[in-house]
């Protein structure tokens, strides 16, 4: 038999049950863990895994998926293998997913493979709905800021990207604060908004909050998703004593590289951070994650996982949302870049 969703998926009162959050001004809501598919999901990687994991988080009311056109390996190979889930399975059910999708960094050879320009952006969101069998994405990001391209340009073909039905919503990822002010004025003066900013974010990596960028999307109606909230698995405490097989660091090169290793003072927080975790009855990632979470300008967060039970796991830290003051102070002692 065919598979089917689970039916209690959006049932609020069941242990672990999703929430939604609104993206900044817009009426589009977010899953509070996005299910992100840079890593995991290549062709070195069964595909039998990967729809475990996808269909997986269906079921528990991740409706929203963040790829982009260079995850896999090879590039472009995410986008394919979540086009198949998509084809056998988890199609029928496209109204109910937020598909995300991004170019910038570099992905084919020559001048037109990486950046900002229009030519860039329109023939990788073409090439993208392609490899995942669909006719548009529901966001659009530009993936990181290109220097080289005229902001005005590049804010053009979001414009044109949403107005021509390849997109339904548009965002930009790793931008500073000013240069998201401008994207934004940018886009306004199109008629089109930036709904969304991808910036990275964890206990570990703190720039959104010091750089004006959480300020700045809060005053303009811009929703943030934040990546990498476990700091690539170091906020799992998984590297405390050494780097365990099979896990991101020891695969290594395969996949880019991760480096584990910790300074004796770095470790010292890492082991704070996970007692008052204990404290709260929860895991150190489920700390982490329930505190990236804890300002309600930050509408989701696109979590990576390799197995699916990391992914339940994470998601129980939904249980554990609120933070006393002192709580927080405590936090903040240890949580630093
Ligand atoms: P995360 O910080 O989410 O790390 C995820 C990794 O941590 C997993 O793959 C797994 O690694 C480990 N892990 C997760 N949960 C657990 C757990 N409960 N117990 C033990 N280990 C766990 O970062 P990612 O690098 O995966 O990035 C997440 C997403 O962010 C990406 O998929 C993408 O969507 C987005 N992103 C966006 C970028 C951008 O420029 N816009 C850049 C980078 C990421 P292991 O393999 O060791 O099991």
């Amino acid at each position: 038999m065919s598979w089917q969703p689970d039916p209690a998926r959006y049932d609020a009162d069941r242990p672990g049950a999703m929430q939604y959050r609104r993206a900044g001004a817009s009426g589009l809501k977010l899953p509070l863990l996005t299910l992100g598919l840079w890593h995991n999901f290549g062709d070195d990687v069964p595909l039998e895994r990967q729809r475990e994991l996808i269909l997986g988080a269906f079921d528990r009311g991740v409706t929203h998926f963040d790829l982009a056109n260079n995850y896999g390996p090879p590039y472009g190979a995410a986008e394919s293998n979540f086009g198949r889930v998509l084809a056998s399975d988890l199609g029928a059910h496209r109204d109910e997913v937020l598909v995300t999708t991004k170019a910038g960094w570099d992905m084919w050879p020559g001048p037109y493979g990486f950046g900002g320009t229009r030519k860039y952006l329109v023939a990788s969101l073409d090439q993208s709905l392609r490899r995942m069998g669909l006719d548009y994405v529901d966001i659009f990001y530009h993936h990181r800021p290109d220097p080289e391209t005229p902001l005005e340009e590049t804010m053009a073909a979001l414009d044109h990207i949403v107005r021509s039905g390849r997109a339904l919503y548009v965002g930009v990822s790793s931008y500073s604060a000013d240069e998201t002010r401008r994207a934004h004025a940018i886009l306004d003066s199109l008629g089109t908004p930036l709904t969304i900013h991808q910036p990275s974010y964890s206990m570990l990596n703190r720039w959104i909050e010091t750089d004006g960028l959480l300020d700045a999307a809060g005053e303009l109606g811009i929703g943030v998703i934040g990546f990498t909230a476990l700091a690539q698995g170091l906020l799992t405490g998984k590297y405390l004593d050494g780097v365990p097989e099979g896990s991101r660091a020891a695969l290594g090169s395969a996949r880019g590289s991760l480096d584990a290793s910790l300074s004796p003072e770095a470790a010292e927080r890492l082991r704070g951070l996970a007692r008052i975790a204990e404290s709260r009855g929860q895991s150190l990632a489920q700390l982490a994650l329930a505190w990236a979470l804890r300002d309600e300008r930050m509408t989701s967060l696109t979590i990576g996982a390799s197995q699916f039970e990391q992914l339940e796991q994470n998601i129980a830290a939904l249980g554990g949302l609120s933070f006393s003051a002192d709580e927080l102070t405590a936090i903040d002692e240890l949580a630093r870049d």
